[in-house]
């Protein structure tokens, strides 16, 4: 049971050994104990970063620090990192791991941690929270083993700005749509203050350290991560640089921008904000700051931006609240519905080669980048879901494997948002039109002129529906299913399922 009421708070069991107060600071060791040779375990997860962590703040406060990474496919399941977020946390250990020397470690977290704790005799342990189904069970584990060894075990908030716990509605319970959910966010007042960079005394006893390769976490057979490597900086630094050049280039006017995917106007921080080497209360204060600093000349678009790091806390919420999130439909009724199950539909979706060139062009620029543009996500998963009729998870995963930012919660979410099975989806019944998302998203079809090149030559009028020309060019697919076929498909398949009542 987690009684933390606030980001602000360490995040502690209730009976925990934690201390209260702010952010970790009453966490500070007496001078005496520093001297102990025995290091405290700095448990590194998705937090790979320095500055604004409260976990590492803290561990540092306490004594000697032994960094840890440990690589588990185990507890996780089925949901072990997919191809591009190992690519990328490979990188991003490589950075944090020339600032803060890390052990790394593979296998079940707890089974290794227990051994570490073996092997080194810490007098604490110290991590950030995971919110994923799996992960309570885990870190329960953990600290059971903690408190029967005498090593005292400190669970700490970080990755989200608000506990999924402190936000409730007048009834106590978690909140199922959004827009009350954010208005909660608002009305909880001033994010916590950020945290400087700790002063770090690193443990110099001995430990086994193997290399960071040994994780094995770079594709080989093929190679296919070079063109990742062109679009991405991976590590706290570059998470940084994006904010700022966002803060820079994007934010003025993101609140009309961000639909737009063939312009710049998105942060592009949701994988660093995934791996956490930028806090949310980073990007956040950034961004207020930025707004006050206008005068309100920024208000529209840097409210809008701070909207959106909700959602992302709203998925959280409900994966917290509904551990069965990623792969059942929160409204019951969905489970019944007549998904076909056709893998060959699925693999030209997979391989963007569906006829539509908007859809396309979104599952091309994901294989080549590792990223595709929200309003195109939309577009490529309501084609997958309602003009295909495949199963909302077969997407799901396939952007698990895909994306750079592949979340357990967001991609949830906001697959069921599309599929119009989550808390506050939209409606099944509305379905997008790939032509007309097109044409008034990406009017003069630079985006897919940049990721379809058999269309670069196509005028603006041509370029969201080919077939439509006197003469189609040959070397792009004819549309694989016809767009009013298809909706009236999908809206007779919607009306055989019988509304339930739900949670
Ligand atoms: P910005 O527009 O700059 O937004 C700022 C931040 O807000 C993002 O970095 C992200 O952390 C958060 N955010 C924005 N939109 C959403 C949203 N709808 N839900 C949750 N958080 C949001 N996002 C992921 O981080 N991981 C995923 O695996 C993921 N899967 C998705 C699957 C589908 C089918 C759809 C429709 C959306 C998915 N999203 C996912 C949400 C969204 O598309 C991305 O967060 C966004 O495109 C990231 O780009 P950005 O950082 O430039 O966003």
């Amino acid at each position: 049971i987690w009684d933390s009421n606030s980001a602000l708070q360490p995040a502690t069991w209730g009976g925990w050994r934690c201390p209260k107060g702010g952010g970790g600071e009453r966490h500070s060791t007496p001078k005496s104990r520093l001297k102990l040779v025995q290091p405290v375990i700095m448990w590194f997860r998705q937090d790979l970063r320095l500055s604004d962590h409260p976990a590492l703040s803290a561990a540092a406060a306490a004594g000697p620090v032994l960094p840890v990474y440990i690589l588990d496919d185990e507890t996780p399941g089925d949901w072990r990192w997919g191809g591009a977020s190992r690519w990328w946390l490979h990188r991003s250990l490589e950075k944090l791991n020339i600032s803060l020397p890390l052990v790394f470690r593979r296998g079940r977290a707890d089974e290794v941690l227990a051994a570490l704790i073996e092997e080194v005799k810490p007098q604490g342990l110290y991590f950030t929270r995971d919110y994923a189904p799996w992960a309570g069970a885990l870190e329960e584990r953990i600290k059971n083993h903690c408190d029967s060894h005498g090593v005292a075990c400190h669970r700490y908030g970080g990755f989200l700005l608000h506990e999924p716990e402190s936000i409730r509605n007048g009834s106590g319970e978690f909140f199922k749509v959004y827009t009350p959910y954010s208005r909660a966010c608002f009305a909880k007042g001033p994010i916590r203050a950020l945290k400087p960079v700790p002063e770090i005394q690193h443990w110099q006893g001995n430990v086994q350290r193997p290399a960071l390769a040994d994780l094995k976490l770079l594709p080989t057979k093929p190679d296919w991560s070079n063109t990742l490597e062109e679009h991405w900086t991976p590590g706290e630094a570059g998470a940084q640089q994006r904010l700022f050049d966002f803060m820079d280039h994007g934010l003025h006017g993101y609140a009309t921008g961000r639909d737009r995917p063939d312009q710049a106007h998105v942060s592009r921080l949701s994988a660093h904000f995934h791996w956490g080497e930028i806090s949310p209360h980073q990007a956040w204060h950034a961004v207020e700051r930025a707004m006050h600093e206008a005068e309100g000349k920024l208000d529209r678009d840097g409210e809008k931006f701070l909207k959106e790091v909700l959602w992302r806390e709203f998925s959280y919420s409900l994966i917290h609240h509904v551990p069965s999130f990623p792969t059942k439909p929160f409204r019951r009724e969905f489970e019944d519905f007549p998904w076909t199950d056709d893998r060959d539909a699925l693999r030209r979706w997979q391989r963007g080669e569906t006829g539509y060139p908007i859809v396309d062009a979104g599952l091309r620029e994901l294989w080549a980048t590792g990223i595709m543009h929200n309003r195109v996500r939309m577009v490529v998963a309501s084609f997958l879901i309602k003009h295909l009729l495949v199963p909302w998870q077969d997407g799901e995963r396939w952007f698990w494997d895909t994306l750079v930012d592949a979340d357990i919660a967001a991609n949830a979410a906001s697959w069921q948002w599309v599929a119009g099975c989550g808390a506050d989806a939209a409606p099944y019944f509305r379905i997008f039109n790939p032509v007309l998302q097109g044409l008034k998203f990406d009017p003069d079809g630079a985006y897919v002129r940049r990721w379809v090149p058999e269309l670069s030559s196509l005028s603006n009028g041509d370029i969201h529906k080919p077939w439509e020309m006197a003469v189609p060019p040959r070397n792009y697919a004819k549309p694989m299913v016809d767009h009013g076929m298809a909706r009236d498909r999908a809206l007779a398949a919607f009306k055989t399922i019988k509304r339930v009542e739900n949670p």
